[in-house]
């Protein structure tokens, strides 16, 4: 089967270890990093309540519990997971689509939805963010202002259990010095998008002037 020009990256990390904006920083200044195309985030469906400032379509697709069982009867998920209690899924819809139109996609999604993800799909690239230490996870939680403080206990308690997976990742940032951290996974993206395959399937015209 002939490779999409697109790739797709999952990110995970415990919650407060920078995934968001780290990604977000990298959509934002993908040709200063030096990527070869603007790059998009997937927008998951959850059944969590919006966040102050949390737009629905954009954040997230925020639907109900009843919609979203709906949606696994109908076969309608990439991966879904449940997280801190509330539902988390990647559509189909889109998704392949991109990658064909030679768009890097990235998935913000929980080790659960990376590994049902790595077994269908063999190709994607995932990358497990962590913290320089517990101490500082738990100050940005509190430092991003957005969670109350039992949501904050709830997440720092399961933070340990989520990091006991970044081994089964491909790639692994810590997230010291953020402007460092971003330049190392934009290098991770760079790389991923100039590999012989992509090459020949991008530049086939050039390509075919040269050899
Ligand atoms: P964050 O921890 O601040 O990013 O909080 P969020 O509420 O945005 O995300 C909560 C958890 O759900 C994180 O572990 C995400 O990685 C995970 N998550 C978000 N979207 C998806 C998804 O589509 N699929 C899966 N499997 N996990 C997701
Ligand atoms: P996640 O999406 O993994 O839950 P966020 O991207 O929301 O995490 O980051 C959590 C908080 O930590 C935010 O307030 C963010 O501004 C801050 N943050 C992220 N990376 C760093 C870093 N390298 N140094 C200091 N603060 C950071
Ligand atoms: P938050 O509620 O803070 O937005 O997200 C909590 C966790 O759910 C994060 O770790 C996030 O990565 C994960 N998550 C968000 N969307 C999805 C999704 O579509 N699928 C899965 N499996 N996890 C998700």
């Amino acid at each position: 089967m002939v490779q999409p020009l697109g790739n797709l990256f999952i990110v995970a990390a415990p919650s407060g270890a920078g995934k968001s904006s780290l990604i977000n920083a990298l959509l934002e200044s993908a040709p200063e990093q030096g990527l070869l195309n603007p790059p998009e985030l997937s927008v998951s469906h959850t059944t969590r309540a919006p966040r102050e400032g949390e737009v629905n379509g954009v954040h997230y697709n925020f639907v109900t519990v009843e919609e979203f069982k709906l949606m696994i009867q109908q076969d309608a998920f990439y991966e879904y997971a449940e997280v801190f209690g509330n539902y988390y899924g990647t559509s189909k819809a889109a998704i392949s689509d991109k990658l064909d139109l030679g768009i890097d996609v990235f998935l913000d999604i929980d080790w659960q939805g990376a590994r049902q993800i790595k077994a269908v799909s063999p190709d994607v690239i995932s990358i497990f963010i962590l913290p320089p230490s517990i101490a500082i996870l738990e100050e940005r939680l509190v430092g991003r202002g957005k969670d109350s403080t039992e949501v904050i206990a709830k997440r720092m308690s399961q933070a340990k259990s989520e990091m006991s997976h970044a081994g089964e990742f491909d790639y692994i940032l810590i997230n010291d010095n953020f402007d460092e951290t971003l330049k190392r996974f934009s290098c991770i993206v760079v790389d991923k998008s100039l590999t012989a395959e992509k090459q020949r399937t991008r530049n086939a015209a050039l390509l075919e002037t040269l050899y």
